[in-house]
């Protein structure tokens, strides 16, 4: 950050400034030009970033300009290389493209199996599947719950495919991590502290979805919360934002791939299916993913989508699924050549 002194700021009132630059845990660095002075706040980390921001109404300061992104330990500065994430095995932020697929919900021990078996057999690498499901309506279906995690630890078992499932709330948490190989956080909670601050003590990895209404900088934030708490291994994922438009479920942010990737050595994978709502633009959307540089998809695949409890519109069905498996071997293919 840089404190700009006006042109007619006393001795005193830059000391005064320099000194609370000092008391907020920086260094100032003072550099004095032929008209005015401004004064450079450095030091890492551990400032107190938003006393200095006030300093803005500080006798004699005429602005305080940020230079520095407030989040530091997902930064990529810190990390040029890239951060690599092991779930069981599957690898985000490596040289290959995770796919982790199955239904928006758990329903039932027959569809989850089946759906499991199927994006197996087309080449998935993760199994997903809501047991806590988070519904705009509370009429909705809720979710199997605690019953929904046994079954996904069955197909998990019977397939060797990990499980992501979201968990949505504290009280919930002791649960998920008993059954899940990673830990999703959903759109709707990326900004729910004290959920993120638990899961930062979890020995889980944890997938953070972008709020709808997020700015890539609060959730870069939401993460720096997980790797402050102590968990380095966090996956992101953009699923789509809200926009003027209502023709779409939401708006893919691929240019926000691409910037977060920029930013911050954290492996980004994106959700498709929330983020356009409409199964026919899922395989061109994944191949949008795979072509900005995102190192993984999240797919949500159901057995008869016009009978899925949540989310039929945008499922692919297990054929659909395979076939664009298929289809983004290219699109792999051509993504690889061109790093
Ligand atoms: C989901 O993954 O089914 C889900 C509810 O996603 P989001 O939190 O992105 O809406
Ligand atoms: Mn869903």
């Amino acid at each position: 950050m840089i404190v700009n002194m006006s042109a007619t700021a006393t001795k005193e009132q830059i000391e005064h400034v320099m000194e609370r630059i000092r008391e907020c845990g920086f260094e100032p660095h003072l550099i004095q030009g032929a008209e005015r002075t401004v004064v450079g706040v450095v030091g890492k980390n551990r400032g107190r970033r938003s006393e200095v921001e006030s300093l803005r109404v500080a006798p004699g300061v005429s602005d305080v300009i940020i230079i520095s992104q407030p989040f530091t330990l997902v930064s990529r500065e810190l990390r040029p290389q890239g951060s690599v994430v092991n779930v069981k095995g599957v690898k985000f932020g490596g040289p290959d493209l995770v796919v982790i697929a199955g239904p928006c919900s758990v329903e039932s021990r027959e569809q989850l199996m089946e759906t499991a078996r199927g994006v197996k057999a087309a080449g998935a690498h993760i199994l997903r599947g809501g047991a806590f499901k988070p519904r705009t309506s509370p009429y909705d279906f809720q979710g199997l719950g605690l019953e929904g995690l046994k079954i996904l630890k069955e197909a998990s078992e019977e397939t060797g495919l990990p499980i992501v499932t979201e968990v949505m709330g504290v009280e919930d948490l002791d649960a998920v991590v008993e059954y899940a190989d990673m830990m999703q956080v959903g759109a709707r909670n990326m900004q729910n502290y004290p959920l993120l601050r638990r899961l930062a003590t979890v020995p889980r990895p944890v997938l953070l979805k972008r709020g709808p209404s997020a700015t890539i900088k609060e959730w870069l934030l939401a993460a720096e919360y997980l790797l402050s708490g102590g968990n380095p291994n966090v996956v992101l994922c953009e699923r789509g934002i809200k926009t003027f438009d209502s023709e779409l479920r939401n708006t893919l942010d691929i240019a926000g791939v691409a910037l977060a990737k920029e930013l911050c050595h954290l492996p980004v994978v994106v959700d498709p299916s929330h983020a356009t709502g409409r199964r026919s633009l899922i395989p061109a959307a994944s191949r949008a993913a795979v072509a900005v540089g995102a190192d993984g998809i999240i797919v949500e695949v159901h057995p008869c989508p016009e009978r899925a409890l949540s989310d039929g519109p945008q499922s692919l069905d297990i054929a659909a699924f395979t076939a664009m498996m298929k289809g983004l071997e290219s699109a792999i293919a051509l993504a690889v050549a061109g790093r």
